[in-house]
This record gives C-alpha cells, sequence and structure tokens, in this order.
C-alpha cells in the first residue's frame, strides 16, 4: 500500500512522518509550489540572512502538550514570546487590549478593579444587556464598549474583511482577548517559540526517512492519473477544487505581501506592528530579524527586511488564506467533504478543512486523524 500525501504544508508534512515512521511504508508528498512546508514556509534572504516567513509571520504557540512533545522530537525553539503592537491615530498601543491599552487611550492610570468597572459601564451604554448581538459590530461594544472598539477594532477589521463589521456575522469573534493587567503577551500558551535553525530545517527533518519521497512543482491535478488504484490519497488542497468546484466555489480571503530591505539596524523596534485606522491600507507590517534575536550577528547588522501586509479579495485560483464560514460557504463545504468520503479520499489540513488552524491545530488534527484513520 503506497500513499499519496497532497499538500507538503505542517498538516501533511506530520501525517507523511507518521506513516513512513510508525508504518514503514512509502509515502509520495505532492507539492505544486517549489518548497515544502505550505504556509509555515521560511527561508533567508540573499543579501541579509534574515530569516523570512514567506507567508507572513508564524510564531509557534500551543498548550497542547502532545503536539509540543511531537514538534520538539524535530526542532528546539527559541524562547521568543510574541508582542504585537498597533499604531492608532499616530500613537503606538499594545495589543491584545490590555491595562496599558485602556490607560493610554482614557489618558488614566485606573487599577485592575477600575479598568474592569470602565469596561462593563462602556459595554452597558453601548449595548443593552439583555439583546443578542446580530453582527460583529454589536458583539464587540458588548464586550468592550465604543471607544475601544472604534480605536482599535472597527477599520482594523474593516480592512482584513474587507466589509464593515456591521456587515460581518457576530459569529466571526468570540470573546475579544482582553486584559485588565499589564500582561504584554499576545499569546498565553504555556510553549512558545521560533524553530531555532528554522522552519525549513523542521519541515527537512520530518520528511527526512527514505519512504518518503516529495515531488516538488507538481499538482494533484497533473498526477492523479497515474495514481494507483490501490494507493490511498490524502488531499490537503481546497476541498471544491477537488471536484472542479461542481456546485460552486468555497470563499476565501486573501492577502498580498510587499516586501522591502531597509539600510537600518532596527526599523520599528518590534516584530509586528498593526495598524488600525482606515487611511493605511495595510493592516500590519512584519520585521522578521526580531524572531531570532540570538543571531546577533544579522540582528546588530545595519539592515532589515520588512513586510506590508494587505489583506485582499480572493479571486478563483488566487491564494486562499481565510476561509468566510458563513451559512453558505458551510453548507456548501459539507457537500465536498461528503463526495470526498464517497470517494474515499481523505481530506486534511486547513484547506482540505475548510478551517482556519493555528499550527498547533493543524498538528494535533493530523496526529488524530493518523490515529483514527490511518493507524486504526
Ligand atoms: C498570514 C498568516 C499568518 C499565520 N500565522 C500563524 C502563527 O503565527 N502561528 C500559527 O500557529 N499559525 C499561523 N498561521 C496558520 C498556519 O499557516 C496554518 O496553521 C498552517 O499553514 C496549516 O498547515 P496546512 O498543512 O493545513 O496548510 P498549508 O500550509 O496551506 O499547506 C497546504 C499545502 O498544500 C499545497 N497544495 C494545495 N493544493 C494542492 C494541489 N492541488 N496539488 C499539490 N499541492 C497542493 C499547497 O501548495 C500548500 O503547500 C497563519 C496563517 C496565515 C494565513
Amino acid at each position: 500500500m503506497t500513499y499519496f500525501i497532497i499538500g507538503s504544508g505542517i498538516w501533511g508534512s506530520v501525517m507523511a512522518e507518521r506513516i513512513a515512521s510508525v508504518l514503514r511504508v512509502p509515502v509520495v508528498v505532492v507539492e505544486r509550489r517549489n518548497h515544502v512546508g505550505g504556509n509555515c514556509h521560511a527561508s533567508r534572504d540573499a543579501a541579509t540572512g534574515i530569516e523570512c516567513h514567506r507567508y507572513g509571520s508564524h510564531i509557534f504557540h500551543t498548550k497542547i502538550r502532545e503536539v509540543w512533545d511531537y514538534l520538539t522530537k524535530f526542532t528546539r525553539f527559541n524562547s521568543y514570546r510574541h508582542k504585537v503592537l498597533i499604531r492608532h491615530a499616530g500613537r503606538t498601543y499594545v495589543m491584545p487590549i490590555n491595562l496599558a491599552t485602556i490607560n493610554a487611550l482614557y489618558q488614566k492610570n485606573f487599577t485592575p478593579e477600575e479598568a474592569q468597572n470602565l469596561l462593563q459601564e462602556e459595554s452597558n451604554r453601548a449595548f443593552p444587556a439583555e439583546a443578542r448581538p446580530q453582527n460583529l459590530e454589536e458583539k464587540a461594544v458588548s464586550q468592550i464598549g465604543r471607544p475601544l472598539y472604534e480605536a482599535f477594532i472597527r477599520d482594523y477589521t474593516a480592512k482584513q474583511w474587507g466589509r464593515a463589521p456591521v456587515d460581518l456575522p457576530a459569529s466571526i469573534i468570540n470573546r475579544l482577548p482582553i486584559r485588565t493587567s499589564y500582561n504584554f503577551d499576545y499569546f498565553d500558551d504555556p510553549w512558545q517559540g521560533i524553530p531555532w535553525d528554522g522552519y525549513a530545517a523542521l519541515f527537512a527533518r520530518l520528511l527526512d526517512n527514505t519512504l518518503i519521497t516529495v515531488r516538488l512543482n507538481t499538482s494533484y491535478e497533473a498526477i492523479k492519473t497515474e495514481i494507483p488504484s490501490d494507493a490511498t490519497v490524502i488531499y490537503t488542497g481546497q476541498a471544491d477544487a477537488l471536484f472542479d468546484c461542481v456546485h460552486g466555489e468555497l470563499e476565501w480571503r486573501s492577502l498580498r505581501f510587499e516586501w522591502e530591505t531597509v539600510n537600518q539596524r532596527d526599523y520599528q523596534g518590534t516584530s509586528v506592528m498593526n495598524y488600525a485606522d482606515a487611511d493605511v491600507a495595510y493592516t500590519r507590517i512584519h520585521e522578521f530579524k526580531h524572531y531570532h534575536p540570538e543571531r546577533t550577528e544579522i540582528f546588530e547588522s545595519g539592515h532589515t527586511v520588512i513586510c506590508r501586509e494587505y489583506p485582499s479579495a480572493w479571486t478563483s485560483g488566487g491564494e486562499a488564506y481565510y476561509p468566510l464560514n458563513d451559512a453558505r460557504n458551510t453548507a456548501l463545504y459539507e457537500r465536498y467533504a461528503a463526495m470526498a468520503q464517497e470517494a474515499g479520499i481523505i481530506l486534511g489540513g486547513r484547506l482540505g478543512a475548510y478551517r482556519y488552524w493555528d499550527m498547533d491545530k493543524a498538528v494535533a488534527d493530523a496526529l488524530r486523524v493518523f490515529e483514527t484513520r490511518i493507524a486504526g
């Protein structure tokens, strides 16, 4: 029995590693890009040596011990802990909203308890307690009130999704992350970091098995007729594309990245600066050298690589980044998932599942599918 895994992102690479190491059978990994790693891919900038995350910043973080124990067999992580700042009306604040953000916006020195009371008063004023929020804006103001919402959430969200928050479903957000302490960490997961010797090395080790063959620059569509009938196909591409979108296309939001090398030691003093306001078209600027302060020579050099991230409309065939999990798309996805099941194809990964997953959730899901559907 041979396994064909379509896509070499973290989900497909973990699955390939498990099948080859545990079941000891051949695996062919088919990847249409010219590199493995999917959207976690990073490579060194030739001129500066700075490791750049080619599809936007990727910070590993998890609460799932099994995922941490698994990945640390293939890489060590550095001690980077993610912090995010946000620019609004010419000033810089901390994200997610914490006591420093609240105090800076209100120009006060609230204690944690006073900040809690303020948030309660603001949300009572903005939205009736007994009503049910009908859209993203109502849900956000019911949690944090209008001033914080208008400063940090409204325009940023509109840029990200290309629609006003009143036209977005309330279900896009659960609880807005908000802290009434001076905790500056973006994630509260116990295990965090960036692979010590980079994402490319992590993927090389995951796929380093004589039973694994990787075919780059090769799409599933180009080789599907070559796949033997007794092989198992595990597909981590877009579920609708697998069936030529016969019932219509699933919708996504896309991104565009604009790169620049700046002859400065440090451009913005941090790895990610968000831009909250509508008059700036991008949502954030990444500065990659900050992910590896331990690479001192590169870190101290007089050059830095930055990248502006612009949300953009998704068009057929473009890069699919964020699924639009509304009622129409969810129902459509279920139809394709049923077709895959009928065809005996296992759907995996964020594209195949039509979900947004952080890396740890993708790894956890691959380990689960391996145990329950492949090894089991
Ligand atoms: C901007 C951005 C920032 C992110 N930042 C973080 C972060 O900081 N921390 C975090 O934990 N997560 C982050 N994520 C999420 C992370 O990218 C995903 O968890 C991860 O990429 C999921 O891996 P995957 O294997 O499911 O999919 P992907 O990485 O998308 O891999 C799928 C692969 O399949 C290939 N493929 C698709 N169709 C075909 C086909 N027909 N034939 C051949 N190959 C095909 C693709 O080329 C791709 O290489 C971020 C996501 C985005 C969009």
